[in-house]
């Protein structure tokens, strides 16, 4: 479940301006696909489109073979779990991040996520049913902290989908490192999207596609595309 495809994929922002000039990638379902390019590229613009913020103006994207524009926005909101750069947390707690947007989510999963995301210590039981830390809201922590909370957030929904959008650019070396073995271990059994600006900094995808001013340039293995050069 959770297979991703462009067919033939093109968008603008504004009329006469292309960014994406017809896009072609498949993603099979529970693999890793690494997106790389330099900035204004089109990367992001990509994952805009498979959540729909955006609609394609040609070709279209399936998921599990059906057209996501006649998916209703719940159900690819549901499919979908997107990790951004930069993290926006409410001035809550963390439980309340978490939980944002899910009124029925019951505690004993807001805390399972947590743990998922390494961030139980974060948590404790309170009388009014949200989990917290006392005192401890979600503007006060650090970069690496308000990442874990937003990889918890993607795994109380569970998406067969991930799209990780520079998840781990905005960290220093140190934190970058604790997050992506959180992030390796979410990805299992799930069909990523891994956005980043350089090949070098890729791992464990099973493909990669290098895009260039709106359309893919290449395409192929990590071994392959690095002994190109
Ligand atoms: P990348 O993620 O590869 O850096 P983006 O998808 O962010 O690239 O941007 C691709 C191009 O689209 C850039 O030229 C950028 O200026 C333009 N762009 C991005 N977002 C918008 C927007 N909301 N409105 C108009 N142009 C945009
Ligand atoms: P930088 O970190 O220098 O800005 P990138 O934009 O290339 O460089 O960063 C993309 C991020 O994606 C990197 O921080 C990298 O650790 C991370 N990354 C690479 N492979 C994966 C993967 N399989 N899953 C999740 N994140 C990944």
């Amino acid at each position: 479940r959770g297979a991703v495809r462009f067919e033939n994929v093109m968008f603008g922002y504004d009329a006469g301006m292309p960014i994406l000039k017809g896009i072609d990638l498949d993603v099979p379902a529970g693999t890793t696909c690494a997106v790389v390019g330099p900035s204004g590229a089109g990367k992001s613009t990509l994952a805009r489109l498979m959540y729909r913020f955006y609609d394609v103006s040609g070709g279209r994207i399936t998921i599990d073979g059906q057209d996501i524009a006649k998916v209703t926005q719940p159900s690819l909101r549901a499919a979908i779990g997107i990790v951004p750069q930069d993290t926006v947390l409410f001035n809550d707690t963390i439980g309340y991040n978490i939980a944002y947007g899910r009124a029925d989510a019951d505690q004993r999963a807001i805390e399972q996520a947590a743990r998922g995301a390494a961030i139980a210590g974060f948590i404790e039981r309170q009388p009014d049913g949200y989990a917290t830390r006392v005192g401890e809201r979600g503007l006060k922590l650090s970069g690496g902290e308000k990442q874990r909370v937003a990889i918890a957030r993607t795994l109380l929904k569970d998406p067969p989908i991930l799209i990780l959008d520079e998840a781990t650019s905005a960290l220093d070396s140190r934190t970058e490192a604790e997050i992506m073995e959180t992030l390796e271990a979410i990805e299992r059994g799930r069909t990523t999207i891994v956005i980043a600006h350089r090949l070098s900094t890729i791992v464990n995808a099973d493909q990669i596609v290098v895009l260039e001013a709106g359309q893919v340039v290449e395409r192929g293995t990590h071994a392959a595309l690095l002994a190109q050069g």
